[in-house]
């Protein structure tokens, strides 16, 4: 098939990490199966030293394997049409595709900003470890702020677009200026879009990182990271990090993510069309302050989202004009809704927002009200708004 950037994704995502026919049979099979492996074995000494000398001029050539085979390689090559990159390193979870990013772009010493709705295990590896590392990290929480907390030692600007709590719209574009004005690497967490709904790279960004877990893998039964960049230097520093940290993903997860991507295209659109319905419900609700989805016209990132995204997903926050113990009692109601974190799978999901973890995020100023966030499975949609009404009519009663 001959490649051409006009294809549209959902096509490249059904005809990318195919697997080859067989040389002498002619034939393969549709789904590339996984290639589990620990030990690469070769022919003998010379094919090894042509694999080595390949290896050490940049090429993905499999000498051990811990970086995966055919499947994880096939993994890769979808992750890149996703972004719109050059080059994946794959990580063994959302995590540590953040990890493996922040190790490679920061050294002792120096400092990052850091956008303060990140995803809350961020807070935590730079309490815990880099901290220890003396890097430091500042968070901010306007883009007007960005010069002022700027620093002589500052490397990295470290985004999520939208945040996944309130889903707040960052201005990618602008903090790519601001980026590149000053020699910082600009990566953006883009979990959120997954490649599919939101191209961070295409706006600037020289770093998308996303959790698989999500979206891509679909299914809520792996645990999967990607980091993809189309900068040479960037992908040197990438892979040697992924290297050097012994970040490897089994080929079964590999072939789970891959599995679960070739129906991302009709997946997102339903989850994204049924959360826009139940957003036009939750309007009409007295309890309902406030609905953060930037697809939602009222959504102050609506602007945003029309100007840089392609589509939308199922994710929504609903602040409730309810005390903490209604709003809890409304989760507890709920029967479709499993209560959990995550989100990117075919079920639907609530999680209780915790006042204290939205402390720091500037769009929060309303300690009256609660939040719940939740995730639109793939339920039929008038069954999901059933059971958010009587969830919400047991709540206020
Ligand atoms: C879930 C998530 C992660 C982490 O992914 P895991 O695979 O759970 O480690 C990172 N960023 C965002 C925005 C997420 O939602």
């Amino acid at each position: 098939m001959a490649s051409s950037t006009r294809t549209h994704i959902d096509t490249l995502l059904q005809h990318t990490g195919t697997a080859a026919f067989d040389e002498v049979s002619g034939a393969a099979p549709v789904a590339l199966p996984p290639m589990r492996t620990s030990t690469v074995r070769f022919k003998d000494l010379a094919a090894l030293d042509v694999a080595q000398k390949r290896k050490a001029a940049g090429d993905r050539v499999v000498t051990y394997g811990r970086m995966g085979m055919d499947t994880n390689a096939a993994l890769e090559d979808v992750f890149k049409q996703l972004e719109g990159g050059t080059h994946c390193y794959l990580a063994p979870s959302g995590l540590s595709a953040v990890t493996m990013t922040m190790l490679a772009l920061l050294s002792a010493g120096d400092h990052a900003l850091v956008s303060d709705n990140v995803y809350g295990p961020v807070r935590y590896l730079d309490q815990t470890v880099l901290q220890r590392l003396n890097i430091s990290i500042t968070y901010f929480s306007s883009q007007d702020d960005l010069e002022a907390l700027r620093q002589d030692n500052t490397k990295l600007l470290y985004v999520e677009s939208p945040g996944s709590l309130l889903f707040e719209m960052l201005d990618i574009p602008a903090l790519a200026t601001f980026a590149n004005r000053h020699g910082l690497v600009l990566a953006a967490d883009n979990t959120w879009g997954s490649g599919y709904i939101y191209r961070p790279l295409e706006l600037g960004a020289h770093v998308s990182v996303i959790a698989g877990t999500k979206y891509v893998g679909g299914h809520s039964d792996l645990m999967l990271g990607a980091v993809v960049t189309t900068n040479e230097a960037i992908a040197k520093k990438l892979n040697q990090t992924q290297y050097a940290m012994g970040y490897a993903v089994s080929a079964d997860d590999a072939w789970l993510a891959l599995r679960g991507v070739r129906t991302l295209p009709i997946r997102m659109t339903h989850h994204a069309a049924s959360a826009l319905t139940v957003c036009t419900f939750l309007e009409s609700r007295p309890e309902v302050a406030r609905i953060h989805h930037p697809a939602w016209a009222k959504d102050p990132g609506h602007a945003l989202w029309q100007r840089d995204c392609t589509g939308s997903n199922g994710m929504l926050a609903v602040a409730l004009k309810l005390d903490a113990e209604r709003a809890r009692r409304f989760v507890d109601a709920l029967t479709l809704f499993g209560i959990g974190f995550s989100w990117g799978g075919y079920e639907s999901l609530v999680q209780y927002v915790e006042p204290s973890t939205l402390t720091p995020h500037r769009y929060w100023n309303h300690a009256t009200e609660t939040l719940v966030r939740l995730h639109i499975g793939l339920e039929a949609t008038q069954d999901i708004i059933d059971d958010l009404t009587q969830a919400l009519d047991r709540a206020s009663a």
